[in-house]
């Protein structure tokens, strides 16, 4: 496998100075080592045979000695989403949420303090204020928008300041650099939820955050077919984590592994698109006489633009909106004969989603405090005049 790895680093060198878009296309490829092909195959193994005792015998140095620790197909993705991510490793769990309890858990111990947004996916919050509270771990919610004030609630046994921007639902931007700022002056680690960014939009680690989570099941995997998640280390606290991650025995199928890796390669035009889709849809629902507000960071006349534009390369097809004066019951006529959104958890897939989202029971540290039923868009591939026009009749269907 000498063959890969020289590969491999030939490959790294030459995407240093280039553009993301053509990184995606070309990281994690080892053309040479699989007679040519473009995409890995995809490598179905548990057991690895050796040729020699002393081979054997080594096998824990070997760059692959058992299906669990990797194969050339996982070793792709973990590549790539590296090289994304600018991380110095990247590791492959079965899910989103199983890529955030396992840093959670990499930084626990009892009598250990957590900080977590208050705009936290709501299955990090129940990981934290369950199991973690269990094992002795305090986990304490703060407000997304707190800025440089986090130092105030940073103790000698806080272990992980907990980021998600935007957050979950509510899209407050987080002023990163500056909880970063903080969190390195008391010697506490970072992670930030990247999945809306997908890493395209977003470079945690190179604004100094140790670690970035995403579900793959988003935009990696870009077509709502796989669940998976990713965690990218910086190299403060790749040991750490890794040793976590082995000691769990976490590991990815190599099918899931070969979808998420050919998502990765389509991610640049996608999330343009995305982006591009989602202003004119964000920028279509602001004008209408039935909604409220608009939450979407893009928009100059959102209360984070600044932030977003300062750290953010750009948007994801998702954000949020208020209608004015309904409730869950009152949008069912809107929302169940739309032609092209559906509604269902996750989102990321190539395809639109509208949902009604309840954000004032999530939280604790802050109250969410807006008249009138939030929703959540995701904004597909399909042509944005197309999905306007079927929430132009949609809002025609609401009293
Ligand atoms: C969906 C999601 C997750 C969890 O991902 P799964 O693959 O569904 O487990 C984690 N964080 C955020 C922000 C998400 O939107």
């Amino acid at each position: 496998m000498d063959d890969a790895r020289d590969n491999r680093t030939a490959n790294n060198a030459a995407e240093t100075d280039t553009s993301q878009d053509t990184t995606v296309i070309h990281s994690g490829r080892v053309s040479k080592s699989h007679h040519g092909a473009i995409n890995p195959p995809v490598y179905h193994a548990s057991t690895l045979l050796f040729p020699t005792v002393d081979g054997f015998l080594n096998r824990q140095k070997a760059e692959y000695g058992y299906g669990r620790r990797g194969t050339p197909t996982t070793r792709s993705l973990e590549d790539a989403v590296a090289k994304l991510e600018c991380a110095d490793a990247a590791m492959l769990t079965p899910s989103g949420k199983a890529a955030n309890s396992t840093v959670f858990s990499a930084f626990a111990e009892p009598g250990a303090h957590y900080l977590i947004t208050d705009s936290a996916y709501f299955p990090s919050r129940k990981f934290c204020s369950g199991y973690l509270s269990q094992i002795g771990v305090e986990a304490e919610f703060y407000d997304p928008r707190i800025g440089s004030g986090i130092e105030k609630l940073i103790r000698p046994e806080t272990k992980l300041i907990w980021l998600e921007s935007p957050g979950s639902q509510t899209f407050e931007i987080q002023d990163v650099p500056a909880i970063v700022a903080a969190a390195k002056s008391k010697n506490v680690a970072t992670a930030l939820d990247n999945t809306w960014g997908a890493g395209y939009f977003l470079k945690p680690l190179t604004m100094g955050v140790d670690v970035s989570v995403q579900a793959a099941t988003k935009y990696l995997g870009g077509h709502s077919d796989l669940m998976m998640g990713t965690v990218a280390t910086s190299s403060r606290v790749t040991d750490r984590i890794k040793n976590f991650y082995g000691d769990f025995g976490l590991c990815v199928a190599p099918d899931d592994a070969y979808l998420a890796l050919r998502g990765i390669r389509t991610l640049g035009v996608r999330m343009t698109k995305h982006y591009e889709s989602g202003m004119k849809v964000a920028r279509w629902l602001a004008a209408h006489p039935k909604v409220a507000q608009v939450i979407h960071p893009g928009l100059e006349t959102n209360p984070d633009h600044n932030l977003w534009q300062r750290d953010f390369t750009g948007a994801s097809g998702l954000f949020g909106f208020i209608l004015k004066g309904q409730d869950s019951k009152s949008v069912a006529p809107m929302l169940e004969s739309l032609k092209f959104f559906g509604m269902g958890s996750s989102w990321g897939g190539y395809e639109s989603l509208l949902i009604p989202t309840f954000p004032e029971k999530l939280r604790t540290a802050t109250k969410w405090e807006v008249p009138g039923q939030s929703m959540r868009i995701h904004v597909g591939l399909e042509d944005p005049d197309d999905l306007i026009a079927d929430l132009c009749e949609g809002f025609e269907r609401l009293k």
